[in-house]
């Protein structure tokens, strides 16, 4: 084949269109398909990691970035049987930005679209969801198919479609299912306006309430045994919002106006891994590849990692037209160990803390040990900061750019 690959990426979630971005702007043509008309979907998380800002700072487009709606933490602290703890300290991060960026994540789709939409071989489109692949004459993927039977032939597929994603299953990659055993309730609560960032995790008595500061309003997540948010709604909504003003007694003023269920979503959790992210002609990458929990709030910044990751090994190779399927392998071998790490810690959070602080039956009455340990030493907060701000294993943009002159 001659002159760059067609690209199609399945998916404008945060891995997809970050990909997006970068090989559009190595020069290879990239098109993303998204079900949804817009980027305002369930709530999955605001936050950008100082190793996500870094990138952009390397992009050089951080100040645009920055100048979006958005709240620094640059602390994490938790709220256990009713003591304030301490838990995480980011500002000694070895970084230009030492701060997590609270980013609702429409604001932040957006500007991977305002940026990628920079480079002349970049397209989107909305409203078109995927429903399969197609296959050549030698079981390779060379397409895939949208609804109302269209077929959008491609160099290469890239599954970003998230954890439920269609292509994977259509691509009959296998799956190890690693189990989660909780679900989130989210729902907003009105606050008055205000400087500053109050984001904190409430554990008490059994419950886990965790309160994401947005300025004008609380995005709130009430974690629950999985499968549990059924009895809880037979308790009926009275019951529900004097539990969430018990834990958090500083917003019992406003628990008032949840006036119907309608205004709690349910989000099922789940934790899985591809053994296998790729086959002839199509790569799975972020939640497509592997699915994250909310714990450590991770899930992101590890799909736009992948993106990274790919476009490095892959986008000049395409740009160059040439024939990428036996480089695929390459992204997974780099990117299973940080997401194998991160799993692990997950699962080991989900089994043996969430396990202990959502049982009624024992409740924790104190924090545990290490959490007073990281209240207490200020240098021992710099670790968990380093863990979740730069994660393991970091990536660089090493990709080409193929207008320098639209840099920066
Ligand atoms: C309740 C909850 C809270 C979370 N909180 C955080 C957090 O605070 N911080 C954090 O870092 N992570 C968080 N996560 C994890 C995080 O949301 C994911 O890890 C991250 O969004 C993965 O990005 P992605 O681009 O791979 O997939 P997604 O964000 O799921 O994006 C996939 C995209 O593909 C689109 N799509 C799906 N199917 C198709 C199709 N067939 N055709 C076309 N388009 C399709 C979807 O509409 C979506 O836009 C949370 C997860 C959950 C469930």
């Amino acid at each position: 084949m001659t002159g760059p690959a067609p690209l199609v990426i399945v998916g404008g979630g945060p891995a997809g269109m970050m990909a997006g971005l970068l090989f559009a702007r190595a020069g290879v043509p990239v098109t993303v398909f998204e079900k949804h008309g817009d980027f305002l979907r369930d709530f999955r998380g605001d936050t950008v990691h100082p190793s996500t800002l870094e990138l952009f700072r390397e992009l050089g487009s951080i100040d645009r970035l920055l100048a979006r709606p958005h709240n620094r933490v640059t602390e994490l602290s938790a709220r256990i049987a009713g003591q304030s703890m301490r838990i995480a300290d980011f500002t000694h991060l070895p970084v230009a930005h030492r701060f997590i960026a609270m980013t609702p994540q429409w604001e932040f789709l957006d500007f991977l679209k305002d940026e990628a939409a920079r480079y002349p071989s970049f397209s989107l489109r909305m409203n078109a969801e995927a429903t399969g692949v197609t296959v050549d004459a030698a079981n390779r993927v060379d397409g895939v198919t949208l609804a109302h039977d269209e077929r959008v032939p491609a160099r290469l597929v890239i599954a970003a479609d998230g954890r439920r994603s269609v292509l994977r299953e259509g691509a009959a990659l296998p799956l190890t299912d690693l189990g989660a055993p909780i679900d989130v309730l989210w729902f907003r609560l009105p606050r008055e306006a205000h400087v500053g960032n109050d984001t904190m995790g409430i554990m008490d008595r059994g419950r886990m309430l965790v309160l994401i500061d947005r300025g004008d309003y609380w995005q709130a997540a009430y974690v629950v045994p999985k499968g549990s948010a059924e009895t809880l709604r037979a308790a009926g909504l009275p019951a529900f919002r004097a539990v969430i003003a018990e834990l958090a007694p500083e917003i019992a003023g406003v628990v008032g106006t949840l006036a119907d269920w309608d205004q709690l979503n349910l989000l099922s959790v789940s934790l899985d891994r591809l053994e296998r992210w790729h086959r002839p002609g199509l790569l799975a990458i972020g939640d497509a590849a592997h699915a994250m929990s909310p714990v450590g709030g991770v899930g992101i910044n590890l799909a736009i990692q992948d993106a990274v990751a790919a476009a490095n090994l892959l986008a000049a190779p395409l740009a160059r037209g040439e024939d990428v399927d036996g480089r695929l392998h390459e992204v997974q071998d780099r990117r299973l160990f940080p997401v194998r790490v991160v799993q692990t810690m997950q699962r080991l959070v989900h089994d043996r803390v969430l396990g202990a602080v959502l049982d009624p039956a024992a409740p924790i009455d104190a924090p545990p040990l290490p959490v007073h340990l990281l209240d207490r030493l200020a240098l021992l907060r710099r670790i968990p900061a380093r863990i979740v701000g730069l994660g393991i294993r970091r990536e660089h943009v090493r990709s080409p750019a193929a207008w320098p002159e639209l840099e920066r």
